[in-house]
């Protein structure tokens, strides 16, 4: 049922079994709210291992019991960025693999007269510029969030950008692909299309209500 990724050059679809297993039981209506959460952080921590792929790394002299040694550090501090509120939903799976990344919130909301996300809040780590920064958000739907939440990491410095979610569709894809190119988006699937309140289908619903337990 999901669009090809070939059709978008900056896509990466993160189809691992074990992704798609994940992504199938918080896709069902009657996950509980334990057995959502758990999937969706489990869900978090598989993508994060493919988003990181193409990070750098740097040689890191150590000394085992035995012997010394050349092994690997990364080359740039990572900083999450998940977008309020569901992206938190992603942060402890994402934490789980990357201890020591640094956190940015991006509080977004919708302004119903204009339909424009609206900044609520941003604390960002100083050290954006310097950092590889994942920007995390479960639902690429209609991409503004996405493209107004990377606009302010930029404003505030923000040079190397990745975008993560689970469920994209080509509307979320082309909009986001359109404002910032540069970007590599990675998501678990792209579904075929939007409804007429902007939700995805087949999707999973609402995430941020689904794993707060405000459905
Ligand atoms: N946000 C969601 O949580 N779900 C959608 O389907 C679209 C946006």
């Amino acid at each position: 049922m999901g669009v090809s990724a070939s059709a978008f050059p900056n896509v990466t679809v993160i189809d691992h079994p074990l992704v798609r297993v994940k992504l199938t039981a918080i896709r069902a209506a009657e996950a509980s709210l334990g057995d959502f959460r758990r999937n969706l952080c489990e869900l978090a921590t598989l993508v994060t291992f493919e988003v990181t792929r193409t990070v750098g790394v740097v040689g890191k002299r150590i000394k085992t019991p035995l012997a010394e040694m050349e092994g690997s550090a990364l080359a740039k501090p990572i900083i999450i960025a998940p977008i309020l509120r569901a992206g938190l939903g992603m942060l402890e799976g994402m934490l789980k693999i990357l201890p020591e990344a640094g956190v940015a919130h991006i509080g977004l909301f919708r302004n119903e007269e204009t339909r424009l996300p609206e900044r609520y809040y941003f604390k960002a780590p100083p050290n954006l510029a310097e950092a590889e920064v994942i920007v995390a958000d479960p639902m690429l739907a209609t991409g503004g969030s996405a493209v107004a939440a990377i606009d302010h990491l930029r404003d505030a410095g923000a040079r190397s950008i990745r975008y993560v979610c689970l469920v994209s569709c080509p509307v979320g894809i082309e909009r986001l692909a359109q404002a910032h190119p540069e970007v590599p988006i990675f998501t678990a699937a792209i579904d075929p299309e939007l409804d007429h309140r902007a939700y995805i289908v087949p999707g999973l619903g609402d995430a941020g209500d689904r794993f707060f337990g405000t459905v």
